[in-house]
């Protein structure tokens, strides 16, 4: 296989070492049959149908062309600039040259949205001419749990992708998943008419993630239970600023908590929103959701910082909705925070796996109270998982998608806050401070300010009392504002004492 990889790297620029071993098993496997490959996200599914037509070419002699039915744009645009002009995309107004490239088969590589190809009459008759008959046609579903997902509703063209089994009578198959569960994939057969298939898979769960699962209280108004995750998350990126760790905060119940997040980040960061001059491009957190997926222009600045080197990238949160990331390659992230839970087991592990995908060490944690699981939209597995106590949670997530045993054979280095008490530490926040204590900190301030007779505006007064407990440390106390060294500490003591008395309470 290593001189395909040569001639891989040598066609489309790129610096491939060698296949995976499964990638190699998917290639051979899919030239005989139909293949589901379920294989974490970041493992490189894309290379084993972007390779295929090379092998075909320098093995079997063959001429081949792969279509690839993909569900989102970003994908697709990707893929274009990767794979340059062995590629097209079926669209509903697509130019001439396209058309006719099209029509006599001179392209390896055909991307399209199911909506453009699947019931497109002239798109069929072209696909059943010779230019497609006389050589090897492959389809690749990409993203196939959208099969069974988005089947019934959203999207339901999803089942009707059976159809070019009639088409392309010849073609194999390849369905290109992260997660899928052992029923999932039973019914991802049923539902494409796949025939002889081959399951190559590995546990889902990524090495490299640690998984926390931690509570957050049941308190009302709802907004207060979420102050828990977005106020100490947003106080330590004003502390550690360009050393913070990329994260993303996925916010899976409902678009307002995104818009209240990024109330919340306004709040605690003040200037600090911004890293340098106060522009667009220079905010530290932003957020994403389906009406931005639709702008190109705050959508493209979003992938671009996400996947750029974060020591140079000044975006260091993005508080987004389920619409972020999929199948994009966001090379940096390293930590998932979802604010509440997924829906399904399946979204949690794609949206999980967006971290650590540089094969650093990688966190994700989970938020949950009982409000949450008891959301008829949220599946028992969810709710099982949240709930759980004694089980390792890598092996509850491997035995979900069918891997029993799997993952006790595992070493896994830093596995779960259920393997390892002390990974939760981290993240049982403190309180948010209520209206009331942060009264009695600024009444505190106020005096001692006064006695002190110490030129302070009341702005900045206000600012110490509701982001107390950032200026427990004197240091970002002295960082934030004009003052000596004695009167950092001092004040710093008084916020510290009084946090004390509030948090034993
Ligand atoms: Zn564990």
């Amino acid at each position: 296989m290593d001189n395909y990889v040569k001639l891989y790297n040598e066609e489309f620029g790129m610096d491939i070492c060698s296949l995976k071993s499964l990638q190699e098993r998917a290639i051979n496997s899919i030239i005989k049959n139909d293949v589901i490959c379920m294989l974490p996200t970041g493992y490189g599914k894309s290379l084993i149908y972007e390779i295929l037509p090379i092998v075909c070419r320098e093995k079997l002699k063959r001429d081949a062309c792969v279509i690839v039915l993909e569900p989102l744009n970003v994908i697709i645009q990707q893929q274009m600039l990767k794979l340059g002009s062995k590629a097209l995309t079926l669209s509903k107004n697509m130019c001439e040259t396209w058309m006719k490239r099209l029509e006599c088969g001179d392209c390896s590589y055909i991307f399209c949205h199911p909506e453009n190809i699947i019931g497109e009459k002239n798109i069929y008759t072209i696909l059943s001419k010779k230019a497609y008959s006389s050589k090897l046609v492959f389809i690749v579903v990409d993203e196939a749990h959208c099969v069974i997902q988005w089947g019934l509703e959203y999207r339901p063209i999803y089942r009707e992708i059976k159809q070019l089994r009639s088409v392309l009578p010849h073609a194999n198959i390849l369905a290109l998943t992260a997660t899928l569960s052992l029923q999932g994939q039973k019914e991802l057969q049923k539902y494409l008419l796949m025939r002889n298939t081959d399951i190559i898979a590995t546990p889902p769960s990524k090495d490299n993630i640690s998984l926390i699962v931690v509570p957050r209280p049941f308190i009302t108004p709802v907004q207060k239970t979420y102050d828990y995750v977005f106020q100490p998350v947003f106080l330590e990126l004003k502390k550690k600023g360009q050393d913070f760790p990329l994260t993303i905060i996925y916010c899976s119940g409902s678009m307002d908590w995104v818009g209240y997040g990024i109330e919340v980040a306004w709040k605690v960061l003040g200037d600090d929103m911004y890293a340098g001059e106060k522009k667009t491009e220079n905010q530290r957190v932003v957020m994403y959701h389906s009406s931005i997926e639709k702008g190109d222009e705050v959508k493209k600045i979003i992938y671009t910082n996400l996947s750029t080197n974060p020591s140079e990238s000044p975006l260091k949160i993005v508080i987004a909705t389920i619409a972020l990331g999929m199948g994009a390659d966001l090379r940096h992230v390293s930590q998932v925070i979802h604010a509440g839970p997924p829906k399904s087991m399946e979204a949690y592990i794609q949206q999980t796996g967006r971290a650590g995908r540089d094969g650093t060490q990688a966190t994700a944690v989970l938020f949950w109270n009982k409000s949450d699981i008891g959301r008829p939209d949220v599946t028992q597995a969810v709710k099982d998982y949240c709930r759980n106590c004694d089980n390792c949670r890598r092996s509850l997530i491997d035995s979900y998608f069918g891997f029993g045993s799997a993952s006790s054979d595992k070493n896994v280095p830093i596995c779960c806050d259920i393997c390892d008490s002390n990974l939760k530490n981290d993240w049982l926040f403190t309180p948010p401070l209520n209206s009331l204590q942060i009264h009695a900190i600024r009444t505190a301030i106020q005096s001692f300010v006064k006695i002190q007779k110490i030129q302070i505006s009341s702005m900045c007064v206000e600012s110490l009392a509701s982001n107390a407990s950032y200026y427990v440390n004197a240091e970002n106390i002295l960082k934030e504002f004009k003052l000596s060294e004695t009167i950092a500490n001092a004040l710093s003591s008084i916020i510290s004492q009084l946090l004390e008395i509030q948090i034993s309470k």
